[in-house]
């Protein structure tokens, strides 16, 4: 394969050792050995020494969620999520990308976004074009919310200005660069989506509304050294910050939340306490089963595209989990897993955005 010599490394160091096995959100709910970062790095060995071809490993590296939980797991120190992007990109520029997700880049080149989603939401719209043209301050939404989760966009637009931040949204939010990394890893083509986005983000500060977008801004952007003059700062750790400054004055209720904590977030970009900071803030902190740095992904609108029902079985099982420890209100910070638990809320707990959470003890 193409693939670095680190990758070729990572697939070679596996020692099949099943301490990733139990952690895969995937894996625990299709319940297949293949989906387990142990069994991708066998098949992925198996295709290095040319005994299996690089189209037969070609489903299972897109059943990955690249939540990095079997990274932080691994027992080598190894990264299997970096050797899942980079096959990626030899599946796209070998043309042995699967016709699912080639219709997603199609998508992505139409209409700039993975969905196909022509039209932004009119109230969304409405929201936006109410800002001001210019500001220090940029509140970036991100694909997800703009296009499969308008309520939330507009819920976090209308608490900044209840908080008095002079901020704007961006007209023509241009793509970060998260999707098209995702479907085919550090390409070319990734470098120039995210060139073009860093042009725009010419503000003192920006607060990015998805952790995906955050994550890419203050990780892949570094590693293809594009610069940022802009403050790069999460949604969560800005309104912690805001609450804690007195600018946002919460009242503590009586209610207990639960936190579905962003792999994004905690994992990729080691932010765990800004979150409990506002929970404690408006009510209980009642964890969640496997919480912080350890969290399991609750799902992702990306793959929900091409895999739904494996996607809504993995929301499933975050609900269990929350049951398990007696939710009332399970949190979340970004609007793919928001949507997804949406999507099977069990009647009986509740299901809100930070946002909403911070809104309702205003
Ligand atoms: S990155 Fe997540 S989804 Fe992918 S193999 Fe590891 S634990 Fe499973
Ligand atoms: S924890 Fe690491 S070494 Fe062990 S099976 Fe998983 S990927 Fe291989």
């Amino acid at each position: 394969m193409l693939i670095s010599q680190k990758s070729k490394e990572i697939i070679d160091s596996c020692r099949f050792c099943w301490m990733c096995r139990h952690i895969c959100p995937i894996g625990n709910v299709t319940g297949q050995e293949r989906n387990t970062a142990r069994a991708r790095m066998l098949a992925l060995s198996l295709v290095e020494r040319d005994a299996e071809p690089l189209e037969g490993v070609a489903d299972n590296v897109y059943e990955c969620a690249l939540c990095g939980a079997c990274t932080k797991e691994c027992v080598t120190g190894w990264d299997p999520v970096k050797v899942v992007k980079e096959v990626r990109s030899e599946l796209i520029m070998k043309g042995k990308t699967p016709p699912y997700i080639m219709k997603l880049i199609e998508n992505l080149q139409n209409t700039g976004n993975v969905y196909g989603i022509a039209e932004v939401d009119s109230e969304l719209k409405a929201e936006i074009d109410s800002l001001p043209e210019t500001a220090d301050t940029l509140l970036f939404l991100g694909r997800d919310a703009i296009y499969k989760s308008p309520k939330s966009a507009i819920e976090a637009i209308r608490l900044l200005k209840k908080a008095g931040v002079s901020f704007t949204v961006l007209k023509n939010e241009p793509d970060s660069g998260y999707a098209i990394e995702t479907l085919i890893g550090k390409t070319a083509e990734s470098k120039g989506v995210m060139e073009n986005c860093a042009k725009v983000l010419n503000f003192k500060t920006v607060v990015c509304y998805d952790p995906a977008d955050a994550k890419v801004f203050l990780r892949e952007y570094k590693e293809w050294g594009i610069d940022l003059s802009a403050n790069v700062v999460t949604f969560t750790s800005y309104m912690a910050e805001l609450i804690k400054n007195g600018t946002l004055k919460v009242k503590k209720s009586n209610k207990a939340y639960t936190i579905q904590d962003s792999a994004l977030l905690s994992r990729d970009l080691d932010e765990v306490e800004p979150i409990r900071d506002i929970i404690k803030a408006c009510g209980e902190n009642r964890e969640m089963l496997i919480f912080g740095k350890d969290t399991m992904l609750a799902g992702n609108l990306i793959m929900n595209e091409y895999m739904p029902d494996v996607m809504k079985e993995v929301a499933q099982s975050r609900w269990i989990n929350a049951r398990n420890m007696g939710a009332e209100t399970v949190v979340t910070e970004c609007p793919a897993e928001y949507e997804m638990m949406l999507s099977v809320k069990p009647d009986g707990i509740d299901l809100k955005t930070v946002e909403e959470v911070i809104s309702e003890c205003l």
